[in-house]
């Protein structure tokens, strides 16, 4: 399987080069050449393989002769053996035909564990067969930089910064980075703000002189191709759990960087059935916008009761994008470079190619809590605000009422109680069993000044050998 460039310009790469970069060097994003697809009596025969085995289904060809069918099965057991539900991503039903797809049983309770626990394992794999050691620098406002930690604790070959705004995360997100035990673990809580840590990152990654000549930095950030491949499989998994290739079935996906429902785009791309895509935002609407304007802009950040979709820019779209263009790398490195000085309008032909699949729903924070309140009244199920959000959206999506709306659940409600108490519930959320002692637990990480010089100096002497 080759991997080209949104851009046109870079290299094509095969997965274990896509793997190892981020951006490509035009300045796009990896997708592959061409997708595998399957038939509907190979779809309809999923309904019988269980979690790590449609897993392995769904990814061996995209991974193709990079890793040996053998080892790259041990690995996706090992991964979704970290799972705490037997059913690894298990749904619950809230109305006729409204569903919520649980994703929160990873070590973080989010959903990013089903594609970190992957790519930390995936990377170390290739590192340890290349004799190679890498350093992943990353920035967080939550939810990326403890998920990717919790992914990469066990590798021999990485030393993982996370670069975390320092007293701007909530005490539970904080914890869940600095207290997983590590040498080769690294947070740094920056005297800054979040854009400021990204902007370190961004630099770090365009000048790594301050690293030893042997280490390459890698990016765990959601442009990674890897992590968008992991999610593709739940796609399938939910749908073929509620009568797929024969029922079609609609999905409602909190996303604010498009990195989820892009993964659902690539699964009706690879044969799956799917009535409809429905893009949930909060306040931060820029892909609302899109689908009901056709114009792409930044607006200034807002920060709302889920801050994991708190972002101006939605930098998956650009993948979307290329495949509405019809592959033409050359019309899309001209259609971002505009973007870069402002506004940019879609051409007719593109939005009605997306307006066939996809559609989009605006919710507010009040509207959030409004519908935590109501879920919890109704089905005594307690949404987080993300996956709130995203049930808000499918219960406002105009479908057949044949086709069930499986709301993709993003993260445990535990994680976020300052939204569960605007909601107005005041019982007590609590951490699952494997967090229970989580604010028992010693932390370790360093608070550094908002200085790009100091962030590198520390990285630099704190290294592993
Ligand atoms: C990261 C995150 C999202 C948004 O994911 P996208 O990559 O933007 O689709 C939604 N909910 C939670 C809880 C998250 O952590």
């Amino acid at each position: 399987m080759k991997y080209i460039s949104t851009r046109g310009q870079a290299p094509a790469l095969n997965f274990e080069q896509v793997l190892l970069t981020g951006l490509a060097s035009d300045g796009g994003l990896y997708v592959p050449a061409t997708l595998p697809s399957f038939s509907r009596a190979e779809i309809a025969a999923m309904a019988a393989l269980d979690y790590p085995e449609l897993a392995l289904k769904i990814i061996a060809p995209f991974v193709d002769d990079c890793v040996p069918a053998a080892d790259l099965k041990a690995i996706i057991d090992d991964t979704y053996a970290e799972f705490r539900h037997n059913a690894v991503a298990p749904m619950v039903q809230l109305a006729a035909n409204q569903w919520v797809l649980e994703l929160f049983h990873g070590p973080t309770l989010a959903f990013k564990d089903f594609a970190l626990q992957l790519l930390g394992r995936l990377l170390d794999y290739v590192l340890e067969r290349k004799h190679q050691k890498v350093v992943i620098m990353g920035a967080t406002s939550g939810d990326t930089g403890s998920a990717a930690i919790e992914g990469c604790k066990r590798c021999k070959n990485i030393d993982i910064y996370i670069l975390h705004p320092h007293q701007r995360v909530s005490e539970v997100q904080r914890r869940q980075m600095t207290t997983v035990v590590g040498d080769k673990i690294h947070n740094l809580a920056v005297e800054g703000n979040f854009d400021d840590c990204q902007a370190m990152v961004k630099a770090s990654f365009n000048d790594r002189s301050f690293l030893p000549a042997d280490r390459s930095l890698v990016a765990v950030n959601s442009i990674n191709w890897a992590r968008i491949m992991a999610q593709i499989v739940y796609y399938f998994y939910a749908a073929v759990a509620l009568g797929a290739p024969a029922r079609p079935v609609a999905f409602s996906v909190p996303t604010g960087n498009f990195g989820d429902i892009f993964a659902g785009y690539l699964a009706h791309q690879m044969g799956l059935p799917v009535a409809r895509l429905i893009i949930a935002t909060n306040r931060n609407d820029v892909l609302h916008r899109v689908m009901t304007t056709s114009t792409y802009g930044r607006q200034p950040l807002a920060h709302t009761l889920s801050p994991s979709m708190d972002i101006t820019v939605s930098s998956n779209f650009e993948r979307l994008l290329f495949d509405l263009y019809d592959r033409d790398g050359a019309a899309l490195a001209d259609l971002m470079r505009r973007f870069d000085a402002g506004d940019i309008v879609f051409s007719e032909a593109a939005m009605i190619r997306a307006r066939a699949l996809f559609s989009s729903h605006c919710v507010s924070d009040q509207q959030t809590c409004e519908q935590i309140a109501s879920s919890w009244r109704e089905c005594a199920y307690l949404l987080d605000p993300h996956s709130a959000i995203g049930v808000a959206a499918a219960l406002a999506a105009d479908l057949p009422p044949e086709v069930p709306v499986i709301t993709l659940a993003t993260a445990h409600p535990a994680k976020f109680p300052d939204a569960i108490r605007s909601a107005g519930l005041d019982q007590a959320v609590s951490l699952p069993l494997h967090l229970k002692d989580l604010f028992e637990r010693p932390e370790r990480f360093a608070v550094l000044p908002n200085s790009l010089a100091a962030v590198q100096a520390h990285m630099a002497n704190s290294i592993s050998a």
